[in-house]
């Protein structure tokens, strides 16, 4: 199938494929729109079944890019890059090396950071051979951490400050004994609730692996719930921070929650559960605008010079961003996830 046919093609500036015999590699590079600066976004390296899937995934997780650059009020573009195979098994610092030439090869139109599969260590082997690899020297992190260039601090801060916004505007008042439950411990969702429970609140907190849950549980004073339970519970936010689709026809009707905000990626299964969701009076915070601390970490990373406040200052725009996404979706009488998209467009296309 050609890429200009393809379902997810959407005026792509730029596709390009490579292979690298000697290391195995097999990559393609998707630059969705340059308009802003630079497109940015993150190398995803996963057992594809076959090209197609590959690029399939990689036209449009780079359109979400260009929407997630937008809406963080940075200057940088859309992109994305993927490499067919499993990180577990067939991974080898040579092909992180020949990725770094790939990514170089674009001139500095793309430059790349971590995505699922793709760790600091190989980011670091990428840029042996390329200046255009980010995601190697984070910037925010928290007292005792060490920095190791993963931006989950950033995006559980910004995750942080969007919950907030979410909660003053949906339910007028603040994170003072507002109850949230979090759906995965990880990276991000561990840090988040270190935050909200320095800001009052009352965490519940679920992960299908016991080690994050059990930490929340005795530092945080959180109370551990079975990850079946977890959507459904009668909370005042919902904070997803696992896997994609969390909110689906099957679990839409189970919760109770009057706000969800959370990290996750693609956390609506389809468009139309954005609709469903005004129907029930649930305030949702667009998935991509609420998660944007990382790439905002990256920028400041590119930045060089910029420091932690101003950092943090450019986190903080993302409540402001999302308090403008409610009241426009208020007024319009439409689907917060909608109005994003809307917003974004606005943004992108007339800088075009
Ligand atoms: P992570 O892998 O560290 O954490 C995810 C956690 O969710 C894991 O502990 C996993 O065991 C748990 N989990 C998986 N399925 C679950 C289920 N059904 N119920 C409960 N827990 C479950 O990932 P992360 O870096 O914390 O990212 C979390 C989400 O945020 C992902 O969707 C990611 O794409 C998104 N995100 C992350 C960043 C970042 O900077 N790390 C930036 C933007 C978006």
């Amino acid at each position: 199938m050609s890429v200009f046919d393809h379902a997810e093609f959407d005026n792509h500036e730029h596709v390009a494929f490579y292979h690298d015999e000697a290391s195995g590699l097999s990559a393609i590079i998707a630059v969705h729109n340059t308009h802003f600066g630079p497109a940015l976004g993150g190398c995803r390296m996963w057992p594809y079944i076959n090209s197609t899937e590959a690029l399939t995934d990689v036209l449009r997780l780079s359109k979400g890019m260009t929407y997630k650059a937008a809406m963080a009020n940075i200057a940088l573009g859309g992109g994305k890059s993927v490499i067919i195979g499993d990180p577990r098994r067939q991974k080898t610092p040579e092909m992180m090396e020949a990725m770094g030439k790939f990514v170089d090869s674009l001139g500095g139109k793309y430059f790349t950071a971590e995505d699922s599969g793709i760790a600091v260590t190989d980011l670091k082997s990428m840029a042996k051979h390329s200046e255009y690899i980010a995601g190697v020297d984070a910037q925010y992190h928290y007292a005792g951490e060490t920095p190791d260039g993963n931006p989950a601090p950033s995006t559980a801060y910004g995750v942080f400050v969007g919950v907030k916004a979410s909660v003053e505007h949906g339910l007028n008042r603040s994170l003072e004994g507002v109850t949230v439950a979090i759906q995965g411990m990880g990276h991000v969702g561990y840090r988040l609730a270190q935050h909200l429970r320095n800001a009052g609140a009352k965490l519940f907190v679920a992960d299908i692996y016991p080690e994050g849950v059990e930490k929340a549980v005795k530092e945080l004073g959180a109370t551990a719930v079975a990850p079946e339970d977890i959507l459904s519970l009668d909370v005042d936010v919902l904070a997803p921070c696992a896997l994609g689709s969390a909110i689906n026809d099957q679990t839409l009707p189970l919760i109770k929650a009057k706000v969800i905000a959370g990290a996750a990626n693609n956390q609506l299964a389809r468009e139309e559960i954005g609709d469903l969701l005004v129907e029930r009076g649930i305030l949702y915070a667009p998935d991509y605008v609420i998660n944007a601390g990382g790439i905002i970490d990256i920028y400041h990373q590119r930045m060089g010079a910029s420091s932690n406040n101003a950092l943090k200052t450019h986190i903080e725009e993302i409540g402001a961003t999302l308090k403008l996404i409610y009241q426009r979706a208020e007024q319009e009488n439409c689907a917060t996830s909608r109005v994003a998209n809307a917003m974004a467009e606005e943004r992108f296309s007339n800088k075009g």
